[in-house]
């Protein structure tokens, strides 16, 4: 790893995930001329997107896994160590923090998880496939735009999965909610918002360029499926140390960033609601240079 000016085995930040966000705060340290490291256990959901249509800059859009090689490019042209490896714990080493992974531990003086989420899945042969081919997506926020006038379902149960719904009609007239299971719901509420729903179907079914919901009472194909199952957020390195979660388990962040452990800051999916890179990019750059301000002076 690359020394820090006055303590050799002490990096100025451990980023711990290299997604987007990750990767965009590492570049932005780096340039700050701070000594970092980013940890990766490669399973960024950038690499889920088969064409990204909503990141600025990118006229003809862009594949998750495209977009990853260039930011680990950009990152890789300075003096970034990039280590594919899961950060398995964070502990408090006096004023610095001390993250182990297999095969050794890592000294810090700061830390900016941009460690992201892990959707729910719904179980059904041939999901990875269906994703990349984009009959199964995750975001309509991402991806509402390509689904205009096409069959819509959403697959889930709750609040979350109304509201995805609702959110889906300002692009189709035809969207289902597919009940993942009893639930009793307020189906006045979705008849006024114009969607359809089906209960709890037997199984599912992915075909060439659909999807199908098998019920008792027959089969509804889907030209696109948005699970709305909810995730689990990456949170737990720092709320083992003691760091706020909101409800949904995202890291409570100050407006720099910064958890409610001092010097451990978050950015990306592990924090927003709103999971997008631009989002996730825009948190790294505000975290990186408060990280910046707060460590010691590096005059040159
Ligand atoms: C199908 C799909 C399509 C999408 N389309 C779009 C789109 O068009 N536009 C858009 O803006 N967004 C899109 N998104 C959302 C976008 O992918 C995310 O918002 C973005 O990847 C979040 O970046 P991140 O850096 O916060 O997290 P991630 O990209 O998920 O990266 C987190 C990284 O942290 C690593 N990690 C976790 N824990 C540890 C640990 N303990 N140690 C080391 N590493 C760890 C993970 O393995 C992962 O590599 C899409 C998502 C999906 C699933």
């Amino acid at each position: 790893m690359m020394p820090s000016s006055d303590e050799p085995d002490v990096l100025d930040c451990l980023v711990i995930g290299g997604g987007p966000a990750g990767l965009t705060a590492a570049l932005y340290l780096a340039r700050y001329r701070r000594s970092v490291a980013v940890f990766d256990a490669g399973r960024s959901r950038a690499e889920w997107i088969p064409r990204s249509r909503n990141y600025p800059g990118f006229p003809s859009g862009i594949s998750g896994h495209e977009l990853l090689v260039l930011l680990s490019t950009q990152a890789s042209s300075y003096n970034i160590s990039l280590i594919s490896a899961r950060v398995d714990s964070l502990a408090r080493s006096g004023d610095l923090f001390e993250a182990s992974f297999e095969g050794g531990t890592a000294l810090t003086r700061s830390v900016l998880l941009a460690t992201g989420i892990v959707d729910i899945e719904p179980e059904i042969d041939g999901h990875d496939e269906a994703v990349h081919r984009g009959l199964i997506r995750y975001c309509p926020v991402c991806d509402g735009f390509e689904a205009a006038d096409k069959r819509i379902g959403v697959y889930g149960a709750g609040t979350g999965a109304v509201n995805k719904a609702k959110f889906l009609r300002s692009y189709s007239r035809d969207v289902a909610l597919v009940l993942s299971d009893d639930e009793v719901l307020d189906e006045e509420d979705l008849r006024a918002s114009g969607i359809r729903l089906i209960r709890a179907p037997d199984r599912l079914r992915i075909e060439e360029r659909s999807i199908v919901a098998v019920c008792n009472e027959g089969e509804t194909t889907f030209d696109v499926f948005y699970p709305a199952l909810g995730c689990k957020a990456g949170s737990s390195l720092a709320s083992r140390l003691g760091a706020e979660c909101n409800d949904v388990g995202c890291l409570e962040v100050d407006a720099h960033q910064q958890t409610t452990v001092p010097g451990i800051y978050a950015a990306g999916d592990v924090v927003s609601d709103l999971h997008q890179i631009a989002v996730g990019t825009g948190h790294a750059a505000i975290a990186a240079t408060h990280i910046h301000k707060t460590l010691p002076p590096n005059p040159r």
